[in-house]
């Protein structure tokens, strides 16, 4: 811990002790941040603070405008400077659904950057999953709620009336969610320039999404990556399979140490691409080889995920084993006629 962070702790300890603490807030580089989202009932994205000769920068806003206003608050721990740029990575909800309280906090001063593809994807894909679980949210906690019932240890109860509460207080703030959409848009790349610092918002191609877009420091030698490279095991549902690991070589040709992903702790050089590639690659080729024998869905979830669990189950997280049926099935939607 170095005597500035040890400064940052005493001078402002409610930031980092109030029980709206959801970030470990990790320093990488000279003035750049990583917060580490801390578990949540709906998952909350990292994000990374970036300051600025002028103000602050600010990559993705979590599932929640409470869950972004509590990492405001770490950031006003960190620095007097106002955020001026915030940058969606994609259009998950978990990255751009707490994008109004930035604008709350400083109106008149926030750019929202992000592709125009995740923009547009925002409108088209994002809008509608949000208000398809404002409906389908209290079947949810009725469930929950019955779950409840059911608990025979005070533990059980405990945890369930804990996500009770979790969803309740979500379903009350997508109920009033303001949906506050980017207002700076690119296609290939935008550049800031200040004088201690040059920020470089990529799109290098589809890969978790249509949209993702990279944020890379040259000189502190840092890479921003959302989705497209994190923690867990990667998520595919709206991802392009093929096109992610061009992608994923395209962002290797940057010069990185540290690498602030969507989900889990700061990872460090570029092994971790190297192995989300190798999977990628055994998860479509054992996938095709499957389907042209004639396995159905089924049958390549079990063949596949045996290969792949035995393969990889100890290189990514423990829910593997039941993320893994998800990208075979994926692969199969990608690769398979669809009739
Ligand atoms: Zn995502």
């Amino acid at each position: 811990m170095n005597l500035r962070w040890l400064l940052v702790l005493w001078v402002f300890p409610v930031a980092f002790c109030s029980g709206e603490d959801l970030f470990d807030i990790k320093p990488v580089a000279d003035g750049v941040y990583a917060a580490i989202a801390k578990p949540a009932f709906r998952v909350n994205s990292n994000a990374a603070i970036i300051l600025l000769d002028d103000g602050v920068l600010v990559v993705d806003t979590h599932s929640k405008p409470s869950a972004a206003r509590a990492l405001i608050e770490q950031i006003k721990g960190l620095t007097p400077k106002p955020v001026k740029f915030v940058v969606n990575t994609h259009f998950h909800y978990d990255h751009y659904q707490g994008n109004e309280a930035y604008p709350s906090a400083w109106p008149g001063g926030i750019e929202i950057i992000s592709s125009e593809a995740t923009r547009a994807n925002i409108q088209r894909l994002g809008i509608p999953r949000m208000q398809n679980e404002i409906v389908t949210l209290p079947g949810q906690i009725t469930s929950l709620k019955n779950d409840l019932a059911k608990a025979s240890t005070a533990e059980q109860k405990n945890k369930i009336q804990y996500n009770i509460r979790q969803a309740e207080a979500y379903l009350g703030e997508l109920k009033t969610m303001q949906v506050t959409l980017p207002t700076l848009t690119f296609e290939r790349s935008l550049i800031l320039y200040r004088p201690s610092r040059r920020v470089e918002i990529l799109w290098l191609g589809r890969a978790h999404t249509d949209g993702d877009v990279f944020v890379f420091l040259p000189k502190e030698k840092v890479l921003v990556t959302g989705d497209a490279m994190q923690g867990r095991t990667p998520f595919m549902g709206d991802s392009y399979p093929y096109e992610w690991i061009q992608t994923l070589d395209a962002a290797e040709k940057l010069d990185f140490d540290f690498v602030i992903g969507g989900h889990g702790d700061v990872m460090h050089g570029k092994e971790r691409f190297e192995l989300w590639k190798r999977y990628f690659q055994d998860l479509l080729d054992q996938t095709a080889s499957a389907y042209s024998q004639g396995a159905s869905l089924d049958d390549a979830k079990k063949t596949v995920s045996e290969f792949l669990i035995k393969k990889y189950a100890d290189k990514f997280d423990p829910a593997f084993p039941q993320s893994v049926l998800g990208n075979i099935s994926k692969a199969y939607q990608v690769i398979a006629l669809a009739r």
